[in-house]
This record gives C-alpha cells, structure tokens and sequence, in this order.
C-alpha cells in the first residue's frame, strides 16, 4: 500500500510511548523534506521497525535517546548520476545510545536465536529472533540490512527499500 514514510515512523514511536516514557528514552524522528509516498507491504515494515526500535530501548539505559532517520539514497551500485533520481532507496535508520555489541559478536548479530552474552540478555526477555525475522522481510522486499556497533557507546541498523516496490515483488 501507499504510504507516507513520516506517519508511519510517527505511529511506530506511538507504539512504543508506554515503554519510552517509562525508561526516560526520548525518540526523535527525522523524515528528509519531499519524500513522496512509497509502496510497501506495511504489516511487514511494521514488523521490521518494531523489531528495530523494540531492541534500541531494551539495550539503552535509562535517560537514552533513539534517532530515526528515513532518507533517500542513490543505489549502491549505480555508477551514473541519473541512477539516483530515477530509482533512489528509501533508506531508514535507527539509532540508539545504549549499551552497543561487543565487535566479536557483530558478524553472528543476524543469526536466529543469537544473542550476545546471556548474562545481560536474560531479564530481557526475547528469543534472538528479531534481527533474523527483519533481515528477511527487508530482503524479501529487495532491501538490504546491515548494523554498526560500538560497545558502550550504541547502535545503528540501517535498511533499505527500492523505492518502487513493485520491482521487489515476490
Ligand atoms: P527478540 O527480538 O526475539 O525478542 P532479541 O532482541 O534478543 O530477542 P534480536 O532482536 O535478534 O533478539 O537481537 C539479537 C541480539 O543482538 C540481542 O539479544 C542483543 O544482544 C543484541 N542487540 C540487538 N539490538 C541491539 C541494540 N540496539 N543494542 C545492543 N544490543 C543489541
Ligand atoms: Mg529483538
């Protein structure tokens, strides 16, 4: 369906405003100016952010803060200029300053039911199925997925979607 990308990141944080108020974390969204409405599957997309945001306040402290921050971006592997106006991705990011991974653990992140250390995990609740699950509804729309870490310092997962998602179906 047609939607508009900023009501959608608003309606992801309304979700969560119980849990947001409740640890101190404030969210701040950012939508670049002239973003058009975009075609995609929003039950799943939904599914991704709330996967992606639940995460950022289970692993922020209290008093944290998220960013979500939805841009266009010229294809990574489109050599000319025109490559970007004619099919940019929506790029979407959320960011969080909480408790990051440790880099041993990085390349396993996306596995099913990994987790980092259990022993901080545990109170968490949760399977170590969200990152997985996001991964392959984001691939499934013809997107990418990857996430930046820094122990002690947070987090950042970024995806992206064609911009046309009817190039993606299937
Ligand atoms: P589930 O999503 O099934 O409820 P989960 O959150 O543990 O469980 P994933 O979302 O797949 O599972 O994340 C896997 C692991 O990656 C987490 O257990 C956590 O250790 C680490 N992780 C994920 N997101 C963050 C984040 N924003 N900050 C720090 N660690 C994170
Ligand atoms: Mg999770």
């Amino acid at each position: 369906e047609s939607t508009d990308v900023a009501e959608m990141l608003d309606e992801v944080a309304d979700r969560f405003s119980f849990q947001l108020e409740q640890r101190a974390i404030t969210i701040d969204i950012e939508v670049v100016p002239g973003m058009k409405e975009i075609m995609l599957d929003r039950d799943r997309i939904d599914q991704v952010l709330d996967n992606l945001v639940s995460n950022a306040i289970k692993y922020t402290p209290e008093g944290g803060s998220i960013r979500i921050h939805a841009g266009l971006v010229a294809r990574a592997h489109s050599g000319d200029q025109t490559g970007y106006s004619e099919s940019p991705l929506l790029e979407i990011s959320v960011q969080d300053n909480g408790i990051g991974i440790p880099k041993k653990d990085l390349s396993r992140i996306f596995e099913r039911f990994y987790r980092v250390d259990k022993a901080r995990s545990r109170n968490m609740g949760g399977t170590g199925l969200g990152l997985s699950i996001a991964r392959e509804i984001v691939k499934a729309h013809g997107g990418t997925v990857h996430l930046d870490s820094e122990l002690g310092a947070g987090t950042r997962v970024t995806f992206t979607l064609p911009y046309n998602q009817e190039e993606a179906a299937g």
